[in-house]
């Protein structure tokens, strides 16, 4: 019936991989169909750009959501994990502008239909690549309902979205500082901005009194802005400003007029603590500005080239130019009152690395204090969960504080914003097709904006617009609310929040019931990975060398709550060690079934000692796993899994079993019941973080159904859980791992059989079956006793707290020789903890090593000591 050569002698993730995925796919599993007998659990999956690549970051994200997938799956939930990407409005047109600037062309050159015609045949080419990078992964999603922003469908709902705030007057027509790329011509969102060190000069700048009677001093990092100044700003409560306030400077340059005004703002240890304020290039003095109605003076354009109102001598100059040409002519004057280095951050356009300007700029904005209420009422009230629970603080505070929405794009690649405006009235008439006539007055001459919408505009629609919103589907019916979100905490307000209170404004309901923000995936020294400094793990790199399984099981044995996790090829490493591990007992266990007739652990006694343990253990083991993926602690569920499968199962319950397997029929049919039954849950209940190798080890088990991953998730039996048994074989591990210490400290093989004397602490410990498994453990003849043997200074002594000493007859011979031995390790260990220690002592290692270096240097020290500690031991043991 079974065969032995079933599974072969090394574990190869590849064949396995490959083979059940097709599998999966054939069999429809991932497949989820609207049935309204069944109880269902959806996911819509965070949709990853259509230019990304898989990174650490996501390999992480996603497996936590097929994690939460199958295990309800196999719980038996109707499930569906839906997939899909995302348009990336400026990354997408930045790819593809790309490819047109090789062949010298701009997308100018193209207009934008024939661009539009590039992108799509961009994305026809190269969208899918990080969708099948998942595939790879194992992700068990619904392919077939596989969507993109930029469907027909979805289109249309982005649409349905954008007309039914603008007809309740949610959306306007505004002018703000927003972050402008001068390469990509478009306002950018806060995220897509990256700040990177600079070093560049403070220039304290003298801005003249009006009334002749002295100046003050400004300090700034970008002084070709002071063209654009409209006020001097110091804090109130700095009293060194205190008569000036109300005063009027001349501004340098310019001579134009400007106030000193006083505004909470500013920061008085920043330079002089009095501050130049240019409302038209900076987000801040813009605030400033509204509070102080102060006027704004665009001197940067969008080619970030100065303007006509900079002035006739540095129009049309580059913006840099314009600086140094500033600089110049304020020192000509004698206005500079000196040059400071200074170092600091500088915002660049995370697609092109170009210097981000701030500029004041006409923009579609969405009004944000209507929308924002209820949904900070819907976290406040408990219906959304946040995981942990401190970034509902997090979403509750911006949403208090948020500001409008700058929801229009200067992209050509995106959900063009359906207005259009009449050229004899100025009205904005939106519609979701073509507008033939103004809505006011009737005229003919109606233009469509240019702009698309902001990406997060068409992706806070994503759980409801993938499920048919704005139509009334059966999907949306089913499988709405959706159960969980799971993302990073860097766009908590620019995606989750804005899904919230968008499916509160359109739907009434909210999108889901709990969000779980993951912990960022850092390297070992804490620091970002890089995909393009080669630094911190590939993904797919990592399923190559060691496979998907393995890098599965170490991103969730790692990811806890704490903000950042540190991660290196060494984790999947050990992850591959523990599928080796598996693997082998899997083989064992399969290859002793041999000539076992199939039963359930109804069909057997279980009286042995270690019988009734592992059972106890995996039965608690199923409860912490089920504890745990419930509460999104999946680092407890692994850590639970490894320790019972590696810890338990595999070191000491198949180490305990292989003469039993050699013992009386009845024995051996008991053995290979509890060998079976424990393999075979195991597998499950590890299926849905190691789907691949639990799928091969199971087909070869005996088994019901078709697949491990519709198979059912498995349900702590409290019956089997015995907290005694547990105990007691707690102290039969020790007592074992004491005899194993004392035949190593006396030279002896595990395998050499000898005689111990063993005065127990506990009476559990007299019985037979404890008796039997610490002589089977480590291979002694146990004689019990009441106290020392009278000869006690020719034994070798180990005494274990709660279970008792061994004796054990120290070889006469090797005793002296034994002693140099360890006296000699123990004086190089000695010497070795002396350095580490000095190291320790000395502050200046302590101030100036990187903190993990410190941290090494105190696990060697705290290492050497126990291992000093462990031979001073064995040397009292040897008796003087
Ligand atoms: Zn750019
Ligand atoms: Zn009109």
């Amino acid at each position: 019936m079974l065969d032995p050569n079933s599974l072969p002698t090394v574990y190869e993730p590849k064949n396995v991989e490959q083979k059940w995925y097709s599998f999966w796919l054939s069999k429809k599993y991932f497949h989820a169909e609207v049935d309204f007998s069944r109880p269902r659990y959806c996911i819509t999956i965070p949709p990853p750009n259509v230019t990304g690549s898989l990174h650490i970051g996501h390999a992480l994200c996603y497996t936590i959501q097929d994690v939460l997938t199958r295990w309800k799956r196999m719980q038996g939930y109707n499930t569906l994990c839906l997939p899909g990407t995302d348009h990336a409005g400026i990354a997408t047109q930045n790819k593809v502008e790309q490819q047109l600037a090789e062949e010298g062309l701009t997308r100018h050159d193209l207009g934008r239909e024939e661009f539009l015609k590039r992108v799509w045949a961009w994305r026809d080419k190269y969208g899918s690549e990080i969708l099948n990078q998942f595939k790879r992964m194992g992700f068990s999603f619904d392919w077939d309902r596989e969507r993109f922003t930029m469907d027909d469908d979805y289109v249309d709902a982005v649409l349905e979205a954008f007309i039914r705030l603008f007809n309740k007057g949610y959306i306007y027509r505004g002018t703000r500082v927003i972050n402008w790329c001068p390469r990509c011509h478009t306002a950018i969102s806060d995220i897509e901005v990256e700040y990177v060190e600079q070093a560049s000069h403070l220039w304290y700048i003298r801005y003249p009194y009006e009334d002749g009677s002295g100046h003050v001093v400004v300090a700034t990092t970008r002084p070709e802005t002071m063209l654009g100044d409209t006020a001097v700003a110091v804090n109130p409560n700095d009293p060194r400003y205190k008569a000036v306030v109300g005063k009027s400077v001349l501004l340098p340059l310019v001579n134009r007029v400007i106030p000193i005004i006083a505004d909470e703002f500013v920061d008085p240890d920043f330079g002089t603590g009095a501050v130049k304020v240019t409302p038209a290039h900076d987000p801040n003095d813009f605030e400033i500005g509204l509070r102080h109605n102060l006027p704004q003076i665009v001197v940067i354009g969008q080619q970030a080239q100065m303007t006509q109102d900079a002035g006739e001598r540095y129009q049309g100059l580059d913006r840099f130019t314009a600086r140094t040409r500033v600089v110049e002519d304020l020192e000509a004057h004698g206005l500079i009152e000196k040059i400071e280095d200074y170092v600091h951050s500088v915002g660049t356009c995370a697609r092109c690395d170009t210097i981000i300007e701030p500029l004041l700029s006409e923009q579609w904005f969405c009004r944000m204090k209507e929308l924002a209420k209820p949904a900070i009422d819907v976290v406040r009230e408990g219906l959304i969960k946040f995981y942990p629970d401190r970034y509902a603080r997090t979403y509750v505070e911006w949403l208090e504080n948020v500001r409008d929405w700058c929801i229009s794009r200067q992209l050509w690649w995106g959900h063009r914003i359906p207005v259009w405006k009449c050229e004899d009235c100025g009205e904005y008439t939106a519609a979701k097709t073509n507008v033939e006539a103004c809505s006011k007055c009737g005229s003919p001459k109606v233009q469509q904006e240019e702009d698309v919408l902001d990406t997060w505009f068409s992706s806070a629609l994503w759980p409801f617009a993938t499920l048919g919103w704005p139509k009334q589907t059966p999907e949306l019916e089913y499988f709405y609310p959706t159960d969980v979100l799971v993302t990073a905490r860097d766009i908590i307000y620019l995606w989750v929040a804005r899904m919230v209170f968008s499916s509160l404004e359109y739907l009434g309901k909210i999108p889901f019931h709990d969000v779980y923000i993951y912990a960022t995936v850092l390297n070992e020294e804490g620091k970002r990975m890089s995909k393009s400094l080669g630094t911190g793990v590939d993904p797919l790199e990592a399923i190559e060398q060691f496979g998907a399984d393995a890098l599965r099981f170490a991103l969730i044995q790692q990811t806890g709550k704490t903000q950042d996790i540190r991660f290196s090829d060494r984790r999947v490493e050990l992850a591959r060690n523990f599928a080796n591990k598996i693997w082998n007992a899997a083989r064992f266990v399969i290859m002793n079934l041999d000539g076992w007739e199939q039963s359930s652990l109804r069909d057997i006694c279980i009286t042995a000692l270690e019988d009734r343990w592992i059972l106890s253990s995996l039965n608690r083991t199923v409860e912490t796993v089920n504890t745990a993926l419930s509460n999104y602690d999946m680092d407890d569920a692994a850590r639970a899994l490894y320790e019972f499968l590696w810890g338990e199962f595999c070191d000491w319950y198949v180490e305990f079993s292989k003469p039993r397997l050699r013992s009386s029929a009845q024995e051996k049919h008991a053995v290979q019941t509890v060998l079976y039954h424990v393999l075979e849950t195991t597998s499950r209940l590890l299926h849905p973080i190691m789907p691949f190798i639990t799928e091969e080890i199971w087909q070869a088990l005996p088994h019901e159904g078709e697949s491990i991953m519709v198979a059912p998730f498995p349900v702590a039996d409290q019956s089997f859980i015995d907290e005694s048994v547990e105990k007691t074989m707690a102290r039969v591990m020790e007592a074992v791992r004491a005899q194993r210490d004392l035949k190593a400290a006396a030279g002896l093989t595990l395998r050499k059989v000898v005689e111990v004397l063993y005065q127990a602490d506990s009476p559990d410990l007299h019985d037979t079956q404890a008796r039997i498994l610490i002589e089977r453990g480590a291979g002694t003849v146990v004689t019990y006793v009441d106290s020392p043997p009278a000869d006690s200074e020719k034994y070798l002594v180990q005494t274990v707290a709660d279970v008792g000493t061994f004796y054990l007859r120290a070889p006469e011979v090797d005793r002296e020789k034994e002693r140099a031995r360890i006296m000699a390790e123990l004086e190089s260990v000695r010497r070795d903890l002396a350095r580490s220690q000095a190291k320790l002592a000395n502050e200046q290692f302590l101030s100036r090593a990187p903190s993990h270096v410190v941290e090494k240097e105190r696990r060697i020290a705290a290492e050497l000591q126990a291992k000093s500690a462990k031979l001073e031991e064995q040397l009292a043991a040897l008796g003087s």
